[in-house]
């Protein structure tokens, strides 16, 4: 008796439940076709790749403003900023900045002090370094190859091109969840959270390996645009290689496959490259000398050399 009363409920329950997953579908296909309606279609500078992007660069600049002071709050006391490094790192991505595509966004650079080598950037321009990544990078020109590197994705947009596809995914994944049978109260709240802009910002989404490709290209441009020799990636992306088979593989390289087909990419851009960091050095765009006592490897200080070497 029981059994039945309970039989009924769950199949009045399943009546109940197919009329809603019609519903949530057809919203679910509306919110995905107004999400890549709404979105803007855009040109990436450089390799004058199309793309969609989830936000306005106004909207970028707002809500990135917002996660990076949010995460940042997190970390607050590990913020470097007086000294030699935390100098060097404004100082490079001011650089970089300067001569890069920039559609006007309210720069910053932050390092963080943490043995973790990692760094990472947010929309409209909100940069953090990690002071573990200086080991790898050992001098200024390496700085400027995981700067540019970042400026670029920022430049790209591809935090609000990744949001995009995420927004997409969710709405696919949700869309297929609801047709296998029901929303469990965690996927409801997803759909509830995907209505709230900006929610994913908080989240550093990885990029994809085309976007990664698509920043060493345009960071190799820019670094050079500022006066640093692209070469300089090769060393680092090596070093990033090497210290991901060692004991503590950097986060940094989780995130960026530092690979031989990476390496193999950086050499057949370099051409383009070292044509710009020419054009830079000719025109007196030199490299300034380091901060007195900077020391980001005791061992290696060429900045200067190198600059007149191979100007
Ligand atoms: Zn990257």
């Amino acid at each position: 008796m029981q059994r039945q009363v309970r039989a009924v409920a769950v199949q009045e329950r399943g009546y109940a439940e197919i009329a809603s997953v019609g519903l949530l579908l057809a919203i679910l296909v509306g919110f995905a076709l107004f999400l890549y309606c709404r979105a803007e279609e855009q040109t990436v500078p450089i390799t004058g790749r199309t793309q969609r992007v989830a936000l306005s660069e106004e909207d970028q600049a707002t809500l990135g403003a917002e996660a990076y002071r949010d995460i940042l709050a997190e970390s607050a006391t590990e913020i470097v900023r007086t000294g030699p490094e935390a100098t060097l790192v404004r100082r490079v991505g001011e650089r970089i900045a300067e001569v890069a595509d920039d559609p006007g966004f309210a720069w910053e650079f932050t390092l963080i002090a943490s043995p973790t080598k990692n760094a990472w950037c947010l929309p409209g321009g909100k940069v953090a370094i990690y002071s573990g990544i200086l080991e790898v990078a050992q001098d200024e020109e390496g700085l400027a190859v995981v700067m540019a590197h970042e400026i670029a994705h920022a430049i790209a947009q591809h935090g609000a091109e990744r949001m995009l596809q995420e927004q997409l995914t969710q709405v696919g994944l949700l869309a297929v969840s609801a047709t296998l049978g029901g929303l469990d109260p965690a996927t409801r709240g997803t759909v509830l959270a995907l209505f709230g802009a900006g929610a994913q910002l908080g989240v550093l989404l990885p990029f994809s390996r085309d976007m990664e490709s698509e920043a060493d290209r345009i960071g190799l441009i820019y670094m050079a645009r500022a006066g640093y020799n692209p070469e300089a990636a090769i060393g680092f992306w090596e070093r990033m290689a090497a210290a991901r088979d060692g004991p503590e593989p950097p986060e940094y390289a989780s995130t960026h496959p530092s690979n031989e087909s990476r390496i193999a990419d950086i050499r057949k851009w370099l051409p383009e490259a070292m044509e710009e960091y020419h054009k830079a050095t000719e025109t007196g765009t030199t490299m300034l000398p380091p901060p007195a006592g900077l020391l980001l490897q005791p061992a290696r200080v060429p900045h200067a050399d190198a600059a007149s070497a191979s100007g």
